[in-house]
């Protein structure tokens, strides 16, 4: 993919292969005017990777930019159209309230989706309102900005803006625009609104963009560090084929991104909360921050969302819905798969049926580090199961379980499982397992410390946040916690008080489908 015909004014490099599909895709439209654009937030490093100006982004130009009242050189502004599978059920879908602006593309030569989500009405709107509140953008902006710290593929927040008017939810709030960055926006979803309403050419197309786009080139820059960890999930070097089938090869490399995703995710405790396909990016970046939260208490039960009445989306469930999610992306590829429709079946069942392991791989291997475990002993998967069943029993804090093992001792009074009879025998036999490793404690301590954040984005400390910025249109207390977040492995004396729990509560923490 060439970036075509750019513009290079104040940083903006576009490019838009998305609207270079067949018109199928998408709806060609720009976004809806707002009364009073204003700027909130700017994430200057995202900027400047992504080689935009930020003395341009704050300028009133930039602003109204940022706020979908004018267009950045190079847009072709579009609404994409998907499906999805909605706690189960087959929906129509597509953006509702996005407008994708272009490709950015960066200094280094990647490519990333410039998107405005709250920018207006479009055909996929289905009677919504096409707009946003505040408090919800700030919270995507932070939770993602929080995720990307943690060494998780996301999606990124580059700004939010309010738009001077007002959005009715519950009660009247204040309107937002939230610019997204994104791999891509392409989903399980897309491929399931072309399988369903489609020409098979329509769906080879697709297929061939997605693999042209996330898994034929290799990376350009050689990312490897913490600040490219979109870019290397999205353009990680793709095993070459046994069958030389370039669609079983992506349905594979899919799914292994997926599997290495969703095991990060049950490392750090990420409730994702509505992972319906729709939701499911092919990049494997973690998309769409609206009900999800980060678990305290242990319990694979856990579930925040409203609307998650029968814990779909619980903590414990991730990994078997994204498999569910998996099988349906296979369902979509079908007939591309194979001609004769009972091997396609055959092809796709058996890739499906890798996940499970794939995903238990990288979910050892990271409780390994967590422990601070060098080398594989065969006891190794016990030692963490009886641990996390520990803190199941004693209604530990996850997060701040590992973190007081990390610290040893010096964190671990205070906690009932650290006090429990059976945490004694466990600690010896971990200490013993320690003892028979080669590298030395200073060697697993600083994995630990590497593997274990300070910090993640505590509700009651997400809300007391939120709640300053909407409420009382102070912004400080947020942009100290993005401060604090931004670095969740360095250990720093700031960011010991947040890990401090909230006091207790008889109200469980409850989250919305956050618009
Ligand atoms: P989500 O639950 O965020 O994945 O959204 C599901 C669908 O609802 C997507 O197609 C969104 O574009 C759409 N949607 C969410 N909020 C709104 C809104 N306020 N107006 C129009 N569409 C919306
Ligand atoms: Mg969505």
């Amino acid at each position: 993919m060439n970036a075509g015909d750019t513009n290079f004014k104040n940083g903006w490099r576009l490019d838009n292969s998305y609207s270079c599909l067949p018109t199928f895709f998408y709806t060609r439209l720009t976004p809806t005017p707002v009364k009073a654009p204003k700027l909130v937030l700017l994430n200057r490093g995202l900027a400047e990777r992504l080689g935009l100006s930020v003395v341009e982004l704050e300028s009133d130009e930039g602003v109204s930019i940022l706020a979908g009242n004018r267009l950045p050189p190079g847009a072709d502004p579009l609404a994409q159209a998907y499906a999805g599978h909605q706690f189960g059920y087959f929906t129509m879908l597509g953006d509702g309230r996005a407008i994708l602006l272009g490709e950015q593309i960066t200094p280094d030569g990647c490519r990333f989706d410039i998107q405005l989500k709250g920018a207006g009405i479009t055909p996929y709107s289905r009677g919504g309102d096409g707009r946003a509140a505040l408090s919800p953008m700030l919270r995507e902006y932070l939770i993602s900005e929080a995720m990307h710290a943690l060494g998780i593929p996301t999606t990124r927040s580059l700004a939010v803006v309010t738009t001077g008017e007002s959005v009715w939810r519950d009660r009247e709030w204040p309107g937002a625009v939230l610019t997204r960055v994104a791999a891509s926006h392409l989903r399980v979803g897309t491929f399931e609104y072309a399988a369903r309403m489609g020409h098979v050419d329509l769906l080879r197309t697709l297929a061939d963009y997605a693999w042209e786009r996330h898994f034929l080139a290799a990376d350009p820059v050689g990312a490897s560090t913490e600040e490219e960890s979109a870019v290397t999930a999205a353009q990680m070097p793709v095993e070459p084929t046994a069958a030389g089938n370039r669609y079983l090869t992506l349905l594979r490399e899919v799914i292994k991104r997926q599997a290495q995703l969703i095991a990060k995710w049950q490392l750090v405790g990420f409730i994702h909360g509505v992972m319906n396909t729709d939701n499911m990016a092919i990049s494997g970046e973690t998309i769409d921050y609206g009900p999800c939260a980060f678990m305290d208490t242990y319990d694979p039960a856990t579930v925040f969302s409203s609307i998650d009445y029968h814990g779909r989306y619980a903590y414990g469930n991730q990994p078997i819905m994204a498999a569910w999610n998996l099988a349906r992306f296979a369902e979509a590829l079908l007939s591309l798969l194979h001609d004769d429709e009972d091997k396609a079946a055959s092809l796709a069942q058996k890739e499906v049926s890798r996940f499970p392991a794939l995903y238990h791989a990288h979910w050892l291997a990271g409780m390994r580090m967590k422990l601070g475990l060098f080398g594989e002993e065969a006891e190794d998967e016990n030692l963490i199961v009886d641990l996390l069943a520990l803190m199941q029993e004693n209604k530990a804090d996850y997060t701040n379980t590992f973190l007081a093992l990390t610290y040893e001792n010096e964190k671990m009074e205070g906690a009932t499982i650290f006090a429990s009879a059976g945490f004694a025998t466990w600690y010896e036999r971990w200490q013993a397992r320690l003892a028979r490793q080669k590298e030395p404690r200073k060697a697993a301590r600083r994995l630990m410390r590497q593997s274990n954040p300070a910090l993640i984005p505590r509700n009651h400390r997400v809300e007391e946040a939120l709640e300053a910025a909407v409420e009382r249109n102070d912004l400080s207390i947020l942009q100290r916690f993005l401060d604090v977040l931004a670095a969740p492995y360095a250990h720093l004396t700031t960011q010991a008080e947040y890990a401090a729990l909230p006091p207790p509560s008889d109200r469980p923490y409850c989250t919305f489908c956050g618009t």
